[in-house]
Parts: structure tokens; sequence; C-alpha cells
């Protein structure tokens, strides 16, 4: 059988640039469908840390004017991926983030800067460049959500087109009035188009114009039929039917392996649990918490959103730390739960720990040492953190949504005989339901046996991308032949 050929599209790829689980996803699905005779070239935009990571690249493609400036497509190979970088100064070449500045801000030409890649996308789809023609494109959020309409408004004969959708909460809206500036026709501003709720969706681009989407778990691809979840695309969603599913996100078990991980005082395994003390109290002195190894350690890695509800946990922490539960926290996010949790450290010094900032070492050393890792979401697509928590023998305590839903296996009396429990869910999101897992969690902690059996049940789940790359392997074979 012939390799399939594939573009991804997506504005950022684990370990070139990343800021959340999407560059986990797109940086780790090429790996899995290597396995299933499918190649991924991926097209990302050329950032100034991208370019600086980036040497020896040969230019494939070059345009007089993308959107107000040259531009020009270099090939490379980084970390085993094969990718296409789109190089447009004027675009991209900033000090700041992917999608904000330096103040925090998202850049004022947003729509600009990932139409671009949206529309190079596109005429790589169709050949632009020499002896590469894909079979299929598959697009990852808003960023890349305009490559079907500009393949469908192009006219010209195009690939199948998959769009994965990792976050409904970010449509990529902006004002209709830019339409003709991005290339579309007028017929674009319609409810068969780009149109959203008196706007344009980029997002919208992919989940109306591509042949399937799916999102990254079957729990959340049914939330977000629902008008409470589905941020205005509910009906949309509903009315593509069978060609909407969900397919779970995996990890990269190589970059996350407590028997080889590098980041952490003492490597394990499920036959060594025993060894795993040893980065808890490493984690302990880290964070300059109570040396107190018979409380229950609660560990959170997480952007600091109102999504991932960790408000509910500030509101809850004086009772928790009233019990005796320790805390270590690392995130950044909103200014208000960085203040917030910044003052719970001076309010109970010893008892929790905080770091405000992005660190991947501490985040390892977190899921190695932590006895819980909490994911409180209001919603969550699919989630990653309690993945990484499973293999690393952390007890999840999740809320029942989405993707938590579909990875986590609740500790009730059943599960327990059953002896298939890995976790503790709560329902619904709010600061009694946590409160309450977290005095189930430490109810299990008593039990040395059962929590050990936990403990190992978790880090024998496959959390790997093996499972997930054959769903898509599927996915795209299906896709191709409807054509
Ligand atoms: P989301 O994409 O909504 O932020 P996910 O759970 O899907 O949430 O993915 C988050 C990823 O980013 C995980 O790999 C997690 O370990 C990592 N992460 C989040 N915050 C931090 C942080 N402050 N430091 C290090 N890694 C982090």
């Amino acid at each position: 059988m012939a390799r399939t050929r594939v573009l991804s599209v997506a504005s950022e790829v684990y370990p070139i640039v990343k800021t959340g689980g999407l560059a986990d996803v797109t940086g780790a699905l090429p790996g899995a469908l290597a396995r299933e005779r499918i190649d991924v070239s991926t097209l990302l935009p050329g950032y100034r840390s991208v370019l600086a990571s980036v040497s020896g690249a040969e230019t494939v493609l070059a345009l007089d004017d993308l959107f107000g400036g040259p531009a020009r497509v270099l090939a490379t190979n980084v970390a085993g991926l094969a990718l296409f970088v789109l190089d447009a100064p004027h675009l991209y070449d900033r000090a700041g983030g992917p999608y904000a500045g330096p103040d925090g801000n998202d850049w004022a030409d947003n729509a600009f800067r990932f139409a671009a890649l949206s529309r190079v996308g596109a005429q790589i789809a169709t050949g632009a460049i020499q002896n590469f023609r894909p079979d299929l494109v598959h697009v990852h959020d808003w960023q890349a959500g305009l490559v079907p309409a500009y393949l469908r408004y192009g006219g010209q004969s195009a690939p199948a087109t998959i769009m994965t959708v990792h976050n409904l909460a970010f449509a990529g809206r902006f004002s209709p009035r830019l339409l003709p500036a991005l290339g579309f026709p007028p017929q674009a501003y319609s409810i068969d188009g780009l149109e959203y709720h008196g706007d344009i969706s980029f997002l919208k681009g992919g989940l109306f114009f591509a042949d399937r989407v799916t999102t990254v778990s079957p729990t959340y691809a049914l939330e977000v039929t629902t008008p409470e979840r589905g941020m205005g695309f509910d009906g949309l969603l509903r009315a593509r039917g069978s060609r909407f599913s969900g397919i779970l996100n995996g990890i990269d078990d190589e970059v996350w392996d407590p028997a080889l991980d590098p980041y952490i005082t003492a490597n394990f395994d499920e036959e060594r649990l025993a060894a795993r003390v040893r980065n808890t109290a490493a984690l302990r002195k880290r964070f300059a918490l109570d040396d107190e190894p018979a409380r229950l350690l609660v560990g959170i890695v997480s952007r600091l959103s109102w999504q991932k509800g960790l408000d509910l946990l500030l509101d809850a922490l004086p009772s928790l730390i009233g019990r005796g539960v320790q805390f270590v926290v690392l995130g950044a996010g909103d200014a208000g739960l960085e203040a917030g949790f910044t003052a719970a450290v001076a309010a109970h010094r010893g008892r929790i720990g905080v770091y405000i900032g992005y660190d991947e070492a501490v985040a390892h050393l977190i899921q190695a040492g932590a006895g819980v890792v909490l994911v409180p979401s209001r919603f969550e697509p699919c989630g990653l953190t309690q993945l990484c928590a499973l293999r690393y023998g952390a007890i999840p305590v999740v809320s029942r949504v989405g993707g938590l839903a579909d990875t986590v296996i609740d500790a009730n009396e059943m599960a327990l005989v059953a002896g298939v429990a890995t976790g503790v869910q709560f329902s619904p999101p709010d600061r009694e339901g946590l409160d309450l897992s977290i005095l189930r969690a430490e109810a299990l902690f008593a039990r040395p046996e059962v929590w050990q059996r936990m403990q190992q049940n978790g880090m024998r789940t496959d959390v790997s991308w093996n499972r997930s790359g054959s769903q898509y392997a599927r996915l795209y074979r299906e896709a191709l032949s409807s054509r």
C-alpha cells in the first residue's frame, strides 16, 4: 500500500513552539502516524523564536506579497519533524508570544497573521511546492481554520480536509469588514460560510468546510453539541452528524517516562514505586513545604484561567489546608489568580508552595512527586496533565467533564472491588464538589494498599499516542475514500 502524504497546519508544534496542549498534539501525532504509513509535514508560522531554532532550511516557495510584505516557505527537519516554516517578517518577526505581545494583548493584526498561515496552507495543499502534493490536509484550531475555506472559495481541485478543534472557546472572531482584504468574496459572509453572530469566525471556516471535524475527546464532542457548551457552534456541529467525532489525545511516552525522566530526583516505574517518595521529598523541599510525609500533597500544573476552575481551589483552600492537605501550584495566566495563589503562600507558609511561570522541569517533578494531581476544570476538551499523572503514579482528581470524564476511572466502591479505579471524579465543578473530592482522596490515601493499586492501574493505562494514532489513520482513510 502506498504511503499517504499529509499536510498539517498549526500555529504551534512541540518542541519548536508551545503555549499549550495543541503543541503537544501537533508535535506527537506525526510520529504516531508514521507507524501507520502516513507521512506528515507541518506548516507553522516563522515566529522569531522558530526561525532562530531552524538551520539549514531550504526555500521551497517565494511569495511577493502576503498581506503586505514578501514571504517565503522554508523546508527543514527539526526533532524528527518535517516542517514548512512560513517566513513572513512583517507578520511574525517580533518580540513576544505567538498570539500576544509582551504587554499581554493580542497582536492587532492576528487576523492577517493567521489568515496568512491558512492561505499559504491552501496554496501548498493545491501543489504550490514542487514535488509536494498532499493527499489530505489536517488543520488545527482557528489559526488554521481558514484553510478549508480558502480551498472551497479557491475553486481548484483540493485534497481531503480534516479540522481538529482543541478548544472551541477560541473562535478566531474578527470583523466581517476584513473579508475583502483577506481575499474572500462577499458571499463568504453568510450562515453557510464564515458568518458567526454578526462577525466572522476563522474556526467556523474549518468546522463548516472541512470534510471531517474532530475534537479531542468523545465526551467533549457530545458536550459541544448542546447550547450550554457549544459556544454558538452547537447547531453547526449537530448538523455535521457523524462527520464530527472525538478522538482522545495521548502524551509523548518518551518525554513523559518516569523510568528515564532526567528532570526528576529518582526514576521509578510501577514495579519500583517505593523510589517515588524521594521525588515527593524533593518536591516538598523545592517548594519549602513542611516535611510531613503523612500529609497528602496535591499538585497543580495549569494555565491559570477561568476554564481551569482554580478559583474554586482558592475558595476551598483555607478549609483544605485546615485539614492538613499540602499544595504545590505551577501555573501562569490571569493576574487575579496569580495574585490569589501568591497571597495564599504568605497566609499558609509551609502548607502551599507556588511557582508563577512556565517550567517543564518543575512540571515533571510535580507529576513525579505529588500524591494527587488536581484538575478542577469547568470544561476540558481533553486535558493532558491528568494523563501525565496517570503515567507518573500521581492520582488524578478531576471534574467529570470532557476528556477528564473519558480518561479517569473514578474510585467508587464497585471500581475498587473490580480493581480498576485510577482516580477520583467530581461533578459539578464547584467548591463543594472539589472539597469533597479531596476528602475522598484523603480517605483513599489512608489505605496504602488501595492507593498503590490505583497508582499501578494508572501507570499501566495506555496514555500514549498509539491508540489515538490509529484512530486518526482510520479517519484519514475514511475521508479519502469518501471523496
Ligand atoms: P491546555 O492546553 O488547555 O493549557 P492541557 O492539559 O491540554 O491544557 O495541556 C497543558 C500542557 O501544558 C501540559 O503538557 C502541561 O504539563 C503543560 N503546562 C501547563 N502549564 C504549565 C506550566 N506553568 N509549566 C509547565 N508546563 C505547563
